[in-house]
């Protein structure tokens, strides 16, 4: 594990020195397929070397290799390896952890598409996975197999915003010989930093809070050199799904902002979680920075700060929910989020109980305070007039 040498906010502003591009403050963009060699032996000796060469773009490319550095000193990792989404990224970094025949353990409140990855597609190759509540370490334990080979994490989760325990998952993982893999999209390497914590692998939806501006698919593994060299070799050369100079460069562009976003977020997401908390039909608020979230102490022990995506649940009826949704101004309705626009998706938990996910983006927060309060008459007004009935 390398050390962070600067703060983040020096991290994303400061470049290496570089003199080759007549001092061009902005890294250009690589927009090439392949790389040429002034002599058979010197392209012989990058042939040797392809790992580590400009050869081929599938291979190597020096403003996505920019990219990576980036995200490995943000995540106090070895190195990093960028995908063409953050699916991309999520499925090669599990296919270069298990080998037909094996088992995985899973969160199950993970993100969907991760979800039908392990539970469908995997069981062409034999490899078969334990979906469990990893809220509670003793659920991983008891679902442990001797062929169990992967714990798959993310914490929090984006719809209900559950937590595990990284540390004592981790711990557990040694003590069974099992990798463990987290997907870190919605804390960020500013508030989260999961490899001090024993993942062996961190991966993100570059697509969501990194990039941040709604522009851009892309994802990223990052690990120890060893654990990279074998999805450098296979899933990144190999399969191929690897990310654009172009989109890295909008990517690298995004990050500049990165920490001065996270901060706004976070003011601006707990603001309207403790406005949220206070309205009577609203039976709960899932936001790990509220101090009524079951796993607040753990969030603060693990987490130093916390995004702005989130989400509140109640009993009304779905019809009347979906009616304040539509009422809503300044939040579109959209899935994704990371960006500067604020956006809701509205989810059924069961019979009785909506689900509606806000994001909460960079407008000003009392503006969106005051939409939120606008729409909430709908639902005010369907409370009272069926508590008079
Ligand atoms: C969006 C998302 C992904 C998938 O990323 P894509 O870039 O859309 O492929 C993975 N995990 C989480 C938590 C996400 O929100």
């Amino acid at each position: 594990m390398t050390n962070q040498k600067f703060s983040n906010n020096t991290l994303l502003s400061h470049d290496p020195h570089d003199d080759q591009h007549h001092g061009a403050v902005t890294y250009p963009i690589y927009q090439n397929s392949l790389f040429t060699f002034s002599s058979v032996e010197e392209y012989e000796k990058a042939r040797e070397k392809m790992l580590d060469s400009y050869l081929y773009t599938r291979g190597n490319n020096p403003t996505v290799k920019l990219l990576e550095d980036r995200i490995a000193a943000l995540e106090l990792g070895e190195q990093a390896r960028c995908f063409a989404s953050g699916m991309a990224a999520i499925s090669s970094a599990i296919l270069s952890t298990v080998q037909t025949g094996d088992h995985v353990i899973c969160v199950d409140q993970v993100y969907g598409p991760t979800r039908e990855f392990l539970s469908e597609y995997l069981l062409k190759f034999n490899i078969s996975t334990t979906f469990v509540n990893g809220c509670n370490l003793d659920n991983i334990k008891s679902a442990t197999q001797p062929n169990t080979k992967l714990i798959y994490l993310e914490s929090p989760s984006s719809i209900l915003f559950e937590l595990q325990d990284i540390q004592a998952c981790t711990n557990y993982a040694k003590s069974i010989g099992a990798i463990t893999i987290i997907d870190n999209s919605w804390a960020t390497p500013i508030f989260q930093k999961p490899l001090l914590m024993g993942v062996d692998l961190v991966v993100h939806s570059l697509t969501k809070y990194m990039s941040g501006h709604s522009d851009v698919v892309a994802g990223v593994v990052v690990g120890s050199k060893e654990l990279l060299s074998n999805i450098n070799k296979n899933e990144h050369l190999l399969l191929g799904g690897i990310l654009s100079p172009q989109n890295a460069s909008l990517i690298l562009r995004g990050m500049r902002t990165l920490a001065i976003r996270m901060e706004q977020h976070q003011k601006s997401g707990l603001k309207i979680a403790n406005f949220l908390e206070k309205q009577p039909f609203i039976t709960k608020v899932n936001h790990p920075g509220l101090q009524s979230h079951p796993f607040h102490s753990l969030a603060l022990k693990q987490m130093s700060g916390f995004g702005s995506l989130f989400s509140f649940e109640t009993n009304l009826p779905y019809e009347i929910v979906k009616e304040m949704v539509n009422h809503l101004r300044l939040f579109r309705i959209g899935v994704s989020w990371g960006g500067y626009e604020s956006l809701v998706t509205l989810h059924k938990k069961n019979d009785n109980t909506q689900v509606v996910r806000l994001y909460i983006g960079l407008e000003d927060p009392e503006e969106i305070k005051e939409d939120l309060q606008a729409a909430f008459q709908i639902l005010q007004k369907y409370q009272t007039e069926n508590a008079n009935s």
